[in-house]
Formats: C-alpha cells, sequence, structure tokens
C-alpha cells in the first residue's frame, strides 16, 4: 500500500514511517496540514495517518479541506487526547476511523487492513481448495454452489484445514487454533467435531476430503 503519514512530531513520524516500511509499504510523511493536502491531490495514496495536533492547519481541517476537494482516501485519524469530543469532531470532518495515542504498532496495522478491507475495491480473500469456498470475513463456507451450515467451531477447523491443504495438522495444532482455552491433551474434542464436519462437508457430497492421519491428525485432499 502507499501510505501517507501526517504528522509533526519528527520521532513519531519516523517510528511510523520506519514500522510501515518494514510490513511492506511505501511512506510518505508530510509535517503540515497544507503540505498534506497538496500531496494527497498529486497521489492517490491507499491510505493517510492523520495526526490531530499539527502546527497551522490542524488534522481536522486539513481533513475536511480533503473531502471538500473531493479526496476521498481512507483517514484514520491519531488524537493524543482520549476526548469523545475529539473524535466525533474527527469522524464528522470524514475521517474513517480514529487511534488514540498512545497506540500499538499491532493496533495501528490491523485498523489499516480493516479500513482497507473496507474499500470498494477491495474483496476479502476467500479460500478455495477443490470445490471447496470459504470467506473468513464473512463466516460463510460453500462446496460447489451448497452453501454450508458451520458451526462456529466446525467452521474454524474447516479454515484451519483449508489454509494449509494437502498438510497433516496434528489434533494439537488443530486444538490450538480454533479453541480458545487450552483442552486436556487426551480430551478427544478434536475428533468429535472432525467427525461432525465430515458429516456436513463430506457425506452429503459423497467425498472423502477430511482425511485421517493415523496417531498424528487431520489433513485436507489438495483437491479438496
Ligand atoms: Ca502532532
Amino acid at each position: 500500500m502507499r501510505v501517507l503519514v501526517v504528522e509533526d512530531e519528527i520521532k513519531m513520524a519516523e517510528l511510523l514511517a520506519r514500522g510501515l516500511r518494514e510490513e511492506g509499504h511505501a511512506v510518505d510523511v508530510a509535517g503540515r496540514g497544507e503540505d498534506a493536502l497538496w500531496m494527497v491531490r498529486a497521489t492517490p495514496y491507499d491510505i493517510v495517518i492523520l495526526d490531530i495536533m499539527l502546527p497551522g492547519l490542524d488534522g481536522l481541517e486539513t481533513c475536511r479541506q480533503m473531502r471538500a476537494s473531493e479526496v476521498w482516501t481512507p483517514v484514520l485519524i491519531l488524537t493524543a487526547r482520549d476526548a469523545v469530543s475529539d473524535r466525533v469532531a474527527g469522524l464528522d470532518t470524514g475521517a474513517d476511523d480514529y487511534l488514540v495515542k498512545p497506540f500499538s504498532f499491532s493496533e495501528l496495522v490491523a485498523r489499516l487492513r480493516a479500513l482497507t478491507r473496507r474499500a470498494p475495491q477491495e474483496r476479502p480473500v476467500t479460500l478455495q481448495v477443490g470445490d471447496l469456498r470459504l470467506d473468513p470475513a464473512a463466516h460463510r463456507a460453500w462446496c460447489g454452489d451448497v452453501e454450508l451450515d458451520l458451526s462456529a467451531r466446525e467452521f474454524a477447523l474447516l479454515e484451519l484445514l483449508m489454509r494449509r491443504p494437502g498438510q497433516t495438522l496434528s489434533r494439537a495444532q488443530l486444538l490450538e487454533g480454533a479453541w480458545d482455552m487450552a483442552f486436556e491433551v487426551r480430551s478427544n474434542v478434536v475428533d468429535v467435531y472432525i467427525r461432525y464436519l465430515r458429516e456436513k462437508v463430506d457425506r452429503p457430497f459423497g467425498r472423502d476430503s477430511i482425511q485421517t492421519v493415523r496417531h498424528v491428525g487431520y489433513r485436507l485432499r489438495e483437491d479438496g
């Protein structure tokens, strides 16, 4: 993604730019709202990270003028104050989301991902293995054209298997991935849920896609 960081505090701006570059993004930095305005008009950024506290034109006014000149790039506002009025004002000026300082970098990255996913041209990644299809964001799965009616746990198991088709996943890996809390190792809960899953994914379609790997765990056939 191409990101514009608008922040006058040099240390903060550098920290953000470096972190985002390490994530593989192209980053430009502006220290003033006035600079940010001509930059967003000249360059099609995927996202703008905009600090509220700026000298001259502040973040809110910058955002307002951006929208007034019909630049619709998603904007994530940064605010030092945990004030509701600030956040509301930010969203009223046409910002898409806000983050209160101090924030963790991983939270920032997660917000950016969510914002760009929301953009109309972006589609959530759908998993496909053979004729099995799963949309993690929408929480829906299909076999061919038939939508599968899965419980949350069954869905999580299927997603794990579909993320690594052809690979054997141990019971411990499946437990860890699909259950929030650690169960006792001798628990056969994974086997029970694999059985439920087969009843929905395989049996009605006369298939055998979820294979048992003796003494180890389970794997999904690469061709579904
Ligand atoms: Ca600032």
